[in-house]
């Protein structure tokens, strides 16, 4: 059952904040972004490292965001959370940048439905696994939905993560369909450990850090 969305008033989202920096996720790790993160969520992961996006943010209409997202003369823009998919509104947002030419990621928890994104979006669906304590919030009939170029994230926390992660990858066959990112819960695990495990069973996924982490400090806000 997924959560109920967010019927936004007139042409506005409530906008947690918005920012220029280097994409630290996914295949697009390394490249110049403009991130635009989108105010509350359904979820509360164990290592959320987002919380302040939970309430915090400002109401804006999707030309202010346009405009703040053109200011910085970047074409690469990803929309981001919280949960972006809450507020009905990012789907007007998402189609307005690709229309102007924008290439558009959008970072999603795999609880809300992705069905109704446009086509031009690539999704990075980001399904939880147990030690989140979000497993059940997982919106499987998303997997149904994917396109060739979108990717498919687990977060891993321990070894019964990635274990379940091994199944899942199974069950819906997401190996060699799509990119499946495996990226371990910042403090919590060794990134040498997953990588080793992943070696071990020549698991053909892509091992990601979280960047922004390495370049910044884990706590900076709006990097
Ligand atoms: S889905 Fe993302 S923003 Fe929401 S609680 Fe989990 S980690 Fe935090």
């Amino acid at each position: 059952m997924q959560a109920k969305t967010i019927q936004n008033t007139n042409d506005t989202l409530t906008i947690n904040e918005i920012f220029y920096s280097i994409q630290g996720e996914s295949t697009y790790a390394g490249r110049p972004c403009v991130f635009v993160r989108l105010t509350y969520c359904n979820l509360r992961c164990t290592y959320c490292d987002t919380a302040y996006a939970f309430e915090e943010g400002l109401e804006m209409t999707i030309d202010e965001i346009l405009q703040k997202v053109k200011s910085y003369g970047c074409k690469l823009v990803e929309i981001t959370g919280g949960e972006p998919l809450l507020q009905e509104n990012v789907h007007p947002l998402m189609k307005k940048l690709c229309d102007e030419g924008y290439e558009v990621l959008l970072e999603t928890s795999g609880s809300i439905d992705i069905s109704k994104v446009d086509v031009r979006v690539k999704r990075i669906v980001d399904f939880k696994c147990p030690s989140s304590g979000m497993e059940k919030k997982n919106f499987w009939e998303n997997v149904h939905y994917l396109k060739k170029d979108d990717e498919v994230k687990f977060v891993i926390g321990d070894r019964n993560d990635y274990e379940w992660t091994k199944r899942k990858i199974d069950e819906f066959g997401l190996l060699y369909k799509y990119i499946v990112l495996m990226s371990p819960v910042y403090g919590a695990i060794d990134s040498k450990v997953l990588a080793e495990w992943i070696l071990k069973d020549n698991l053909n996924v892509l091992l990601q850090l979280q960047l922004q982490k390495y370049i910044w400090s884990p706590e900076a806000r709006g990097v």
